[in-house]
C-alpha cells in the first residue's frame, strides 16, 4: 500500500521543484479541466464545472442581492460596433476572432479537402465573437433608456467570451473562457462610481474572501493597466503561493465614453438630454486557478468547503463481508444525515480499491473532510475524521454531523487566515529601489512603495523586473506612513502603489 501511495503521489510535481508543473498536475489529478483539441481552449471536466456552478450560484446571489438582473445578449458583435470607442478597439483589436463566412461546401475531394469555405457566403460585415459586450449591450441600452426614470439600469450576463491568446494556461488564460459581465447605466458620475465600488467591495471582495478563502487587496489601476475605454478600473488582487499576483476581478467606471460613442442619452428631470454613465465588471473561470494556487499542496487540490464539489467523503473500512455490511450501513446513514443539512457527501463503497488508495484519490480531488468508518472504531462508538488541511482523530458517532459541520467551518476560516498570513509574510513596505530589485529578482511578492504616477517609471520597472502596479491600494491596505518619494525615480510620490509580478 505504502508503495502504491507513493507512486501515485509522485504524479504531482512538488511546488518547490516547479510551480507551473505542479499547477498543471493538480488540475489533472483533481480532474478539473483538460486540454482540448482546439489550441488554447480548455475542457472543464465535471469536478471543475461543479466547482464553477457553486461559485456561480454564490456570486449570482450576491449580484442579485445588490439589485441586478440577468439577461442574455448575442455571441456575435458587428465589427463596426467594436470600432465605436477608440480606446476600446485599440485594446481588443489584437485578440478577436472573426466570423467572415456562413457556409462550407462539399468539394467532392477526399480527406481534409472534402470541405471548403463557400466563397459566395462571405458576410457583408464580419462579426466579432464577443471579447466583452459593452458595445452590443449599450446599443440595446440606447433603445431602452429614454428618461431618468429608466435609470439606473442594472444588468448582468453569464456567458463565454473569446480573446485570441497566444500563450495559454488552464483556467488562468485561455482563448475561450466563462465569466459574468455586469453592465449598468446611471444618471450621474456619483451613481456610476458608487456602483463600481459596490461591486468591488460587496460582491467581488466578499466572494473572494468568504467563499474562496482568498484574501485580496482592493484598489484602483493605473492608467496603463486600466480597461480599454474606462475612466477608472478597480480591481481585487490576490497573492498566489509562488508570490505572483492574480488579478481576480475588475470593476470599471466607464464614465460617459461609451455613452457618447454609442449615443446612449436620457431625458433629465428638467427636460434636457444627458449621456448616461456606465459601469462594467467581470470575474471569470480564472478564479478556479486562484483557488488552486492559493490553497493547494503537493498532494493535490485543497478546495475551500464552501465551493468544494464534494465536502465530505465517507470511506468504510472492512476485511470480512459481514463487516462491510455493518460499516457501509453506518456510512449510508451518516451520508443521509449530512445531506439533510445540505452537505455535499460521497460514500465510497467501491470494493475494487483499498482504503489507502481511496484516501489518496479524494485528497487529490480536494475534499475537505474524510470520515473513516471501521469495525474497531464503531465498536467503541466512534469514527475517524481527517481534515484535508491536516490532522485526524476519532469523533463520537453520536453527533458526527455536528463534528463534520464544525470541521468544515473551521477549515474554511483557517484557509483564509493561512492565506492572509502568507500574503503578509511575502509583502514588504517602504522599499527602496535596491530592496525592490532584490525582492523581485528573488522570491517576489507584494511591494508597497511610493509612485510618482509616471508611465515611464512603470514601463522601466516592467522592462527590468516584469513587475507591474497591481493597484494603488485603498486606505485600508496603505502603509501607516505615506511614502514621500517614488521608489524608482525619487521624484515626489503621488500615491502608494502595490507592485508584483503577475499572471
Ligand atoms: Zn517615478
Amino acid at each position: 500500500m505504502a508503495q502504491a501511495q507513493q507512486a501515485k503521489a509522485q504524479k504531482i510535481t512538488p511546488r518547490a521543484k516547479d510551480f507551473s508543473e505542479w499547477y498543471g498536475d493538480v488540475i489533472m489529478q483533481a480532474q478539473l479541466a483538460d486540454y482540448s483539441p482546439v489550441r488554447g481552449c480548455m475542457v472543464i471536466r465535471p469536478h471543475g464545472y461543479r466547482m464553477w456552478e457553486l461559485m456561480q450560484r454564490a456570486l449570482d446571489d450576491l449580484i442579485k442581492a445588490t439589485g441586478h438582473k440577468n439577461a442574455y445578449f448575442p455571441l456575435f458583435i458587428p465589427m463596426s460596433f467594436l470600432a465605436k470607442e477608440a480606446e476600446h478597439v485599440e485594446g481588443f483589436a489584437k485578440e478577436v476572432a472573426l466570423v467572415t463566412h456562413t457556409r462550407l461546401r462539399a468539394t467532392g475531394k477526399e480527406g481534409k479537402d472534402a470541405i471548403a469555405v463557400d466563397p459566395t457566403s462571405a458576410l457583408e460585415e464580419p462579426l466579432v465573437v464577443r471579447p466583452t459586450s459593452e458595445t452590443i449591450i449599450y446599443a440595446m441600452f440606447a433603445k431602452w433608456i429614454q428618461s431618468y426614470r429608466d435609470l439606473p439600469l442594472l444588468m448582468n450576463q453569464w456567458c463565454n467570451v473569446v480573446r485570441w491568446e497566444l500563450r495559454t494556461r488552464l483556467f488562468l488564460r485561455t482563448t475561450e473562457f466563462l465569466w459574468q459581465e455586469g453592465h449598468t447605466a446611471h444618471a450621474d458620475e456619483p451613481g456610476a462610481e458608487r456602483e463600481a465600488r459596490t461591486i468591488l467591495d460587496q460582491v467581488y471582495r466578499r466572494f473572494a474572501e468568504e467563499w474562496m478563502a482568498m484574501p485580496v487587496i482592493t484598489g484602483v489601476k493605473t492608467d496603463s493597466e486600466k480597461f480599454a475605454g474606462a475612466l477608472r478600473t478597480y480591481a481585487i488582487e490576490a497573492l498566489m503561493q509562488d508570490n505572483k499576483a492574480l488579478q481576480a476581478g475588475t470593476s470599471h467606471n466607464l464614465g460617459q465614453n461609451f455613452a457618447k460613442a454609442i449615443n446612449v442619452q436620457y431625458q433629465t428631470t428638467t427636460g434636457g438630454l444627458e449621456y448616461v454613465w456606465n459601469t462594467s465588471w467581470g470575474v471569470t473561470t480564472r478564479l478556479i486557478g486562484g483557488i488552486i494556487m492559493t490553497h493547494s499542496d503537493d498532494n493535490g487540490l485543497i478546495a475551500p468547503p464552501k465551493v468544494a464539489p464534494v465536502q465530505v467523503v465517507i470511506v468504510p473500512i472492512w476485511k470480512a463481508d459481514d463487516e462491510k455490511g455493518q460499516v457501509s450501513g453506518v456510512g449510508g446513514r451518516v451520508k443521509a444525515d449530512l445531506e439533510k443539512l445540505g452537505v455535499r457527501v460521497e460514500h465510497d463503497i467501491r470494493d475494487t480499491m483499498k482504503p489507502g488508495a481511496k484516501y489518496f484519490e479524494w485528497e487529490a480531488l480536494g475534499v475537505p473532510v474524510r470520515l473513516e468508518i471501521g469495525p474497531r472504531d464503531l465498536a467503541s462508538g466512534q469514527v475517524v475524521l481527517a481534515r484535508r488541511t491536516g490532522g485526524k482523530g476519532p469523533v463520537p458517532l453520536q453527533g458526527v454531523v455536528a463534528s463534520v459541520t464544525k470541521a468544515l467551518d473551521e477549515i474554511q476560516s483557517s484557509l483564509f487566515i493561512a492565506a492572509k498570513e502568507r500574503r503578509e509574510q511575502n509583502s514588504i513596505r517602504g522599499a527602496t529601489k535596491a530592496q525592490f530589485l532584490e525582492f523581485m529578482n528573488g522570491k517576489g511578492g507584494f511591494v508597497y512603495g511610493g509612485f510618482c504616477g509616471s508611465g515611464t517609471c512603470e514601463a522601466e520597472i516592467k522592462q527590468e523586473t516584469n513587475a507591474t502596479v497591481r493597484v494603488l491600494p485603498d486606505p485600508e491596505f496603505r502603509s501607516k506612513e505615506a511614502p514621500k518619494t517614488c521608489m524608482w525615480c525619487g521624484k515626489s510620490s503621488i500615491a502608494e502603489a502595490v507592485w508584483a509580478q503577475a499572471y
